[in-house]
């Protein structure tokens, strides 16, 4: 009996023991990942070139690996945020991306999927840089309206963040939008990094836009949100890479037959109206050969691929119709094209 409760209390020493030092311990390990965490800038050092990185792959359907659709482009001194939809911004940030040195925010067009994301670049932007100037907001015409939305939206926020920080840290006027209505033709033009924009055929939605993007003899376009069309064919001419966005219709029927199946007749009607201002993966490799392009990386991923084993699938017969490499793009995925070589490097953040 003596021995048992002394193995009680010896245990209880023990637990008491372990509760204490898990707090420091907890604390110790946590610190030491932070602050390796807040030293990490992948934007820093490197060779000179076009960079890419993937904010978001996805599309309104919910998935939980892709955020909305978002492009990063790094170039020189140029740092350039293609779309921002929701969650893609702050999935850039977690990564170890600073948006400090943000120069301007490019549209392709105004559905929500790549504009509702868009307040979180505002304030990294203007915190990491201290930033004086409003951030240029610049695509198709209703762009401006946009920007004021935000503006509208945010100002009580910016006020606010100014009155706590002080204005070496949230200056006024840095917290808003500067937009711009472009039309078609050269948007951005700086130290060597061209960006154009092209019609492409979003229809009903109008105007859309692709981006051609040139940087030191290297050229990637970007499709936006399309459906196929000699557009993206003719401005990807002779490109490096062509990056599409892409749909696939047989892998959608089966979202469609469960939706119908179970009362859900208006969903589904959407799954059915999606089809025809998109494009199919087998359209894009088309494209990619027609224009004869070195690689194509898919993205706006419909539907959601909730695993790799299902990328045959949703590629279909793709690998056939064009020659070169065809990756899936995911959120993360970092592409850079060297200045002065053909060559395209990946990894991940
Ligand atoms: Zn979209
Ligand atoms: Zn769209």
């Amino acid at each position: 009996m003596r021995r048992a409760g002394g193995l009680l209390l010896l245990l209880a020493l023990l637990a008491a023991g372990l509760w204490w030092g898990r707090v420091p311990l907890g604390e110790s390990v946590y610190q030491r990942v932070a602050a390796s965490r807040a030293d990490r800038d992948v934007l820093a050092g490197g060779a000179d070139g076009l960079g890419l990185i993937f904010c978001g792959t996805g599309t309104p359907l919910p998935d939980p690996d892709r955020a909305e659709a978002c492009l990063l482009v790094q170039a020189g001194a140029n740092l350039i945020l293609i779309d921002g939809g929701d969650g893609a911004v702050r999935r850039l940030a977690a990564k170890g991306v600073r948006l400090g040195g943000l120069d301007a925010v490019l549209l392709t067009h105004l559905h929500s999927d790549h504009i509702e994301g868009l307040a979180p670049a505002l304030l990294l932007r203007w915190t990491g840089s201290a930033a004086r100037t409003p951030l240029p907001l610049i695509g198709p015409p209703g762009t401006g309206r946009v920007a004021a939305g935000y503006n509208l939206l945010l100002a009580a926020d910016a006020s606010y963040r100014t009155g706590h920080h002080g204005e070496a840290i949230a200056p006024t006027g840095g917290g808003a939008f500067a937009g711009r209505d472009a039309g078609p033709g050269v948007v951005w033009n700086r130290d060597g990094l061209v960006i154009s924009g092209f019609a492409v055929n979003h229809a009903p939605v109008a105007p859309a836009w692709g981006y051609r993007i040139s940087y030191k003899g290297r050229v990637v376009v970007v499709s936006g949100d399309t459906a196929p069309t000699a557009a993206v064919a003719s401005a990807a001419k002779g490109a490096d890479l062509l990056i599409h966005e892409a749909l696939q219709p047989r892998l959608i029927a089966g979202i469609t037959r469960g939706l119908d199946g179970s009362g859900q007749p208006r969903t589904a009607q959407i799954t059915r109206d999606i089809l025809n201002y998109h494009t199919t993966p087998e359209q894009a490799a088309d494209l990619a050969a027609r224009a004869g392009v070195r690689e194509l990386v898919l993205t706006h991923i419909a539907p959601p691929l909730p695993s790799r084993l299902f990328h045959p699938a949703f590629l279909g017969d793709a690998p056939a119709r064009f020659a070169g490499p065809i990756r899936i793009a995911d959120d993360g995925l970092r592409l850079f094209l060297p200045a002065g070589s053909t060559a395209i490097a990946a990894d991940r953040l």
